[in-house]
C-alpha cells in the first residue's frame, strides 16, 4: 500500500538509470496526485517493468517511450507507448498467453521465454486492475492499465 506518491517516478528513473542503450528516452508524463492505491508495490513494480523492458528489446535502433498516468472515472489510468516494432493482430489476441511470443520474435536475436506479459497480466488482474493494448506493425506498441483508486 502507498500513501506516498513517488512510486512511478521513482520506478521510471530507476528503469532509465539501469537501462543499457546507446539511444533510449523516456517521456516521463508521470501525474501522481493524491490518491491511494492498494498495490503489492514489489509485484506491480515487476509487472510494469516487463512492459517497459519489452518496450527497449523490441524496439528499434531509437527507442522512445512515453509513460502517462491520469486518473479517470475513479480510475489510475497507466499509459505505456513506445515507437518499436509492433505487434501483429493474430498476435495480440495471444499475448498475454503462457508462454506466447510473437511470430517473428527470434528475427532480432532476442530471447525469452514468453512469460513477461502472462505475469503481467496475472498481476494487474490480481489487483483489480485491466490491461490493454493497442498496436500497429512497425509504427509501436500503447499498453493501458486502470487501477482501482
Ligand atoms: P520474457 O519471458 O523474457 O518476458 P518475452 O519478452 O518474449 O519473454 P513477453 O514479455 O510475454 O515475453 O512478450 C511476449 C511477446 O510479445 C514477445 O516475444 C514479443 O514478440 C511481443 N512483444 C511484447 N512486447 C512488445 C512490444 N512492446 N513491441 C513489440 N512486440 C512485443
Ligand atoms: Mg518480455
Amino acid at each position: 500500500q502507498v500513501s506516498d506518491n513517488t512510486f512511478f517516478k521513482d520506478l521510471l528513473f530507476d528503469f532509465e538509470t539501469a537501462t543499457q542503450h546507446s539511444d533510449l528516452k523516456v517521456i516521463n508524463a508521470v501525474y501522481e496526485p493524491e490518491v491511494l492505491l492498494r498495490i503489492d508495490r514489489f509485484h506491480l513494480t515487476t509487472a510494469l517493468l516487463n512492459i517497459l523492458e519489452n518496450a527497449v528489446k523490441y524496439g528499434k535502433e531509437s527507442v522512445e517511450i512515453k509513460v502517462e498516468t491520469a486518473v479517470q472515472n475513479g480510475q489510475y489510468t497507466i499509459t505505456i507507448s513506445d515507437n518499436g516494432i509492433g505487434i501483429s493482430e493474430k498476435d495480440q489476441k495471444a499475448i498475454f498467453d503462457k508462454f506466447y511470443r510473437a511470430g517473428d520474435s527470434n528475427v532480432h536475436n532476442v530471447k525469452g521465454l514468453g512469460l513477461g506479459l502472462y505475469f503481467t497480466h496475472q498481476i494487474i488482474t490480481a489487483h483489480d486492475g485491466t490491461i490493454r493494448l493497442q498496436s500497429k506493425e512497425g509504427k509501436g506498441t500503447t499498453f493501458s492499465i486502470k487501477l482501482p483508486i
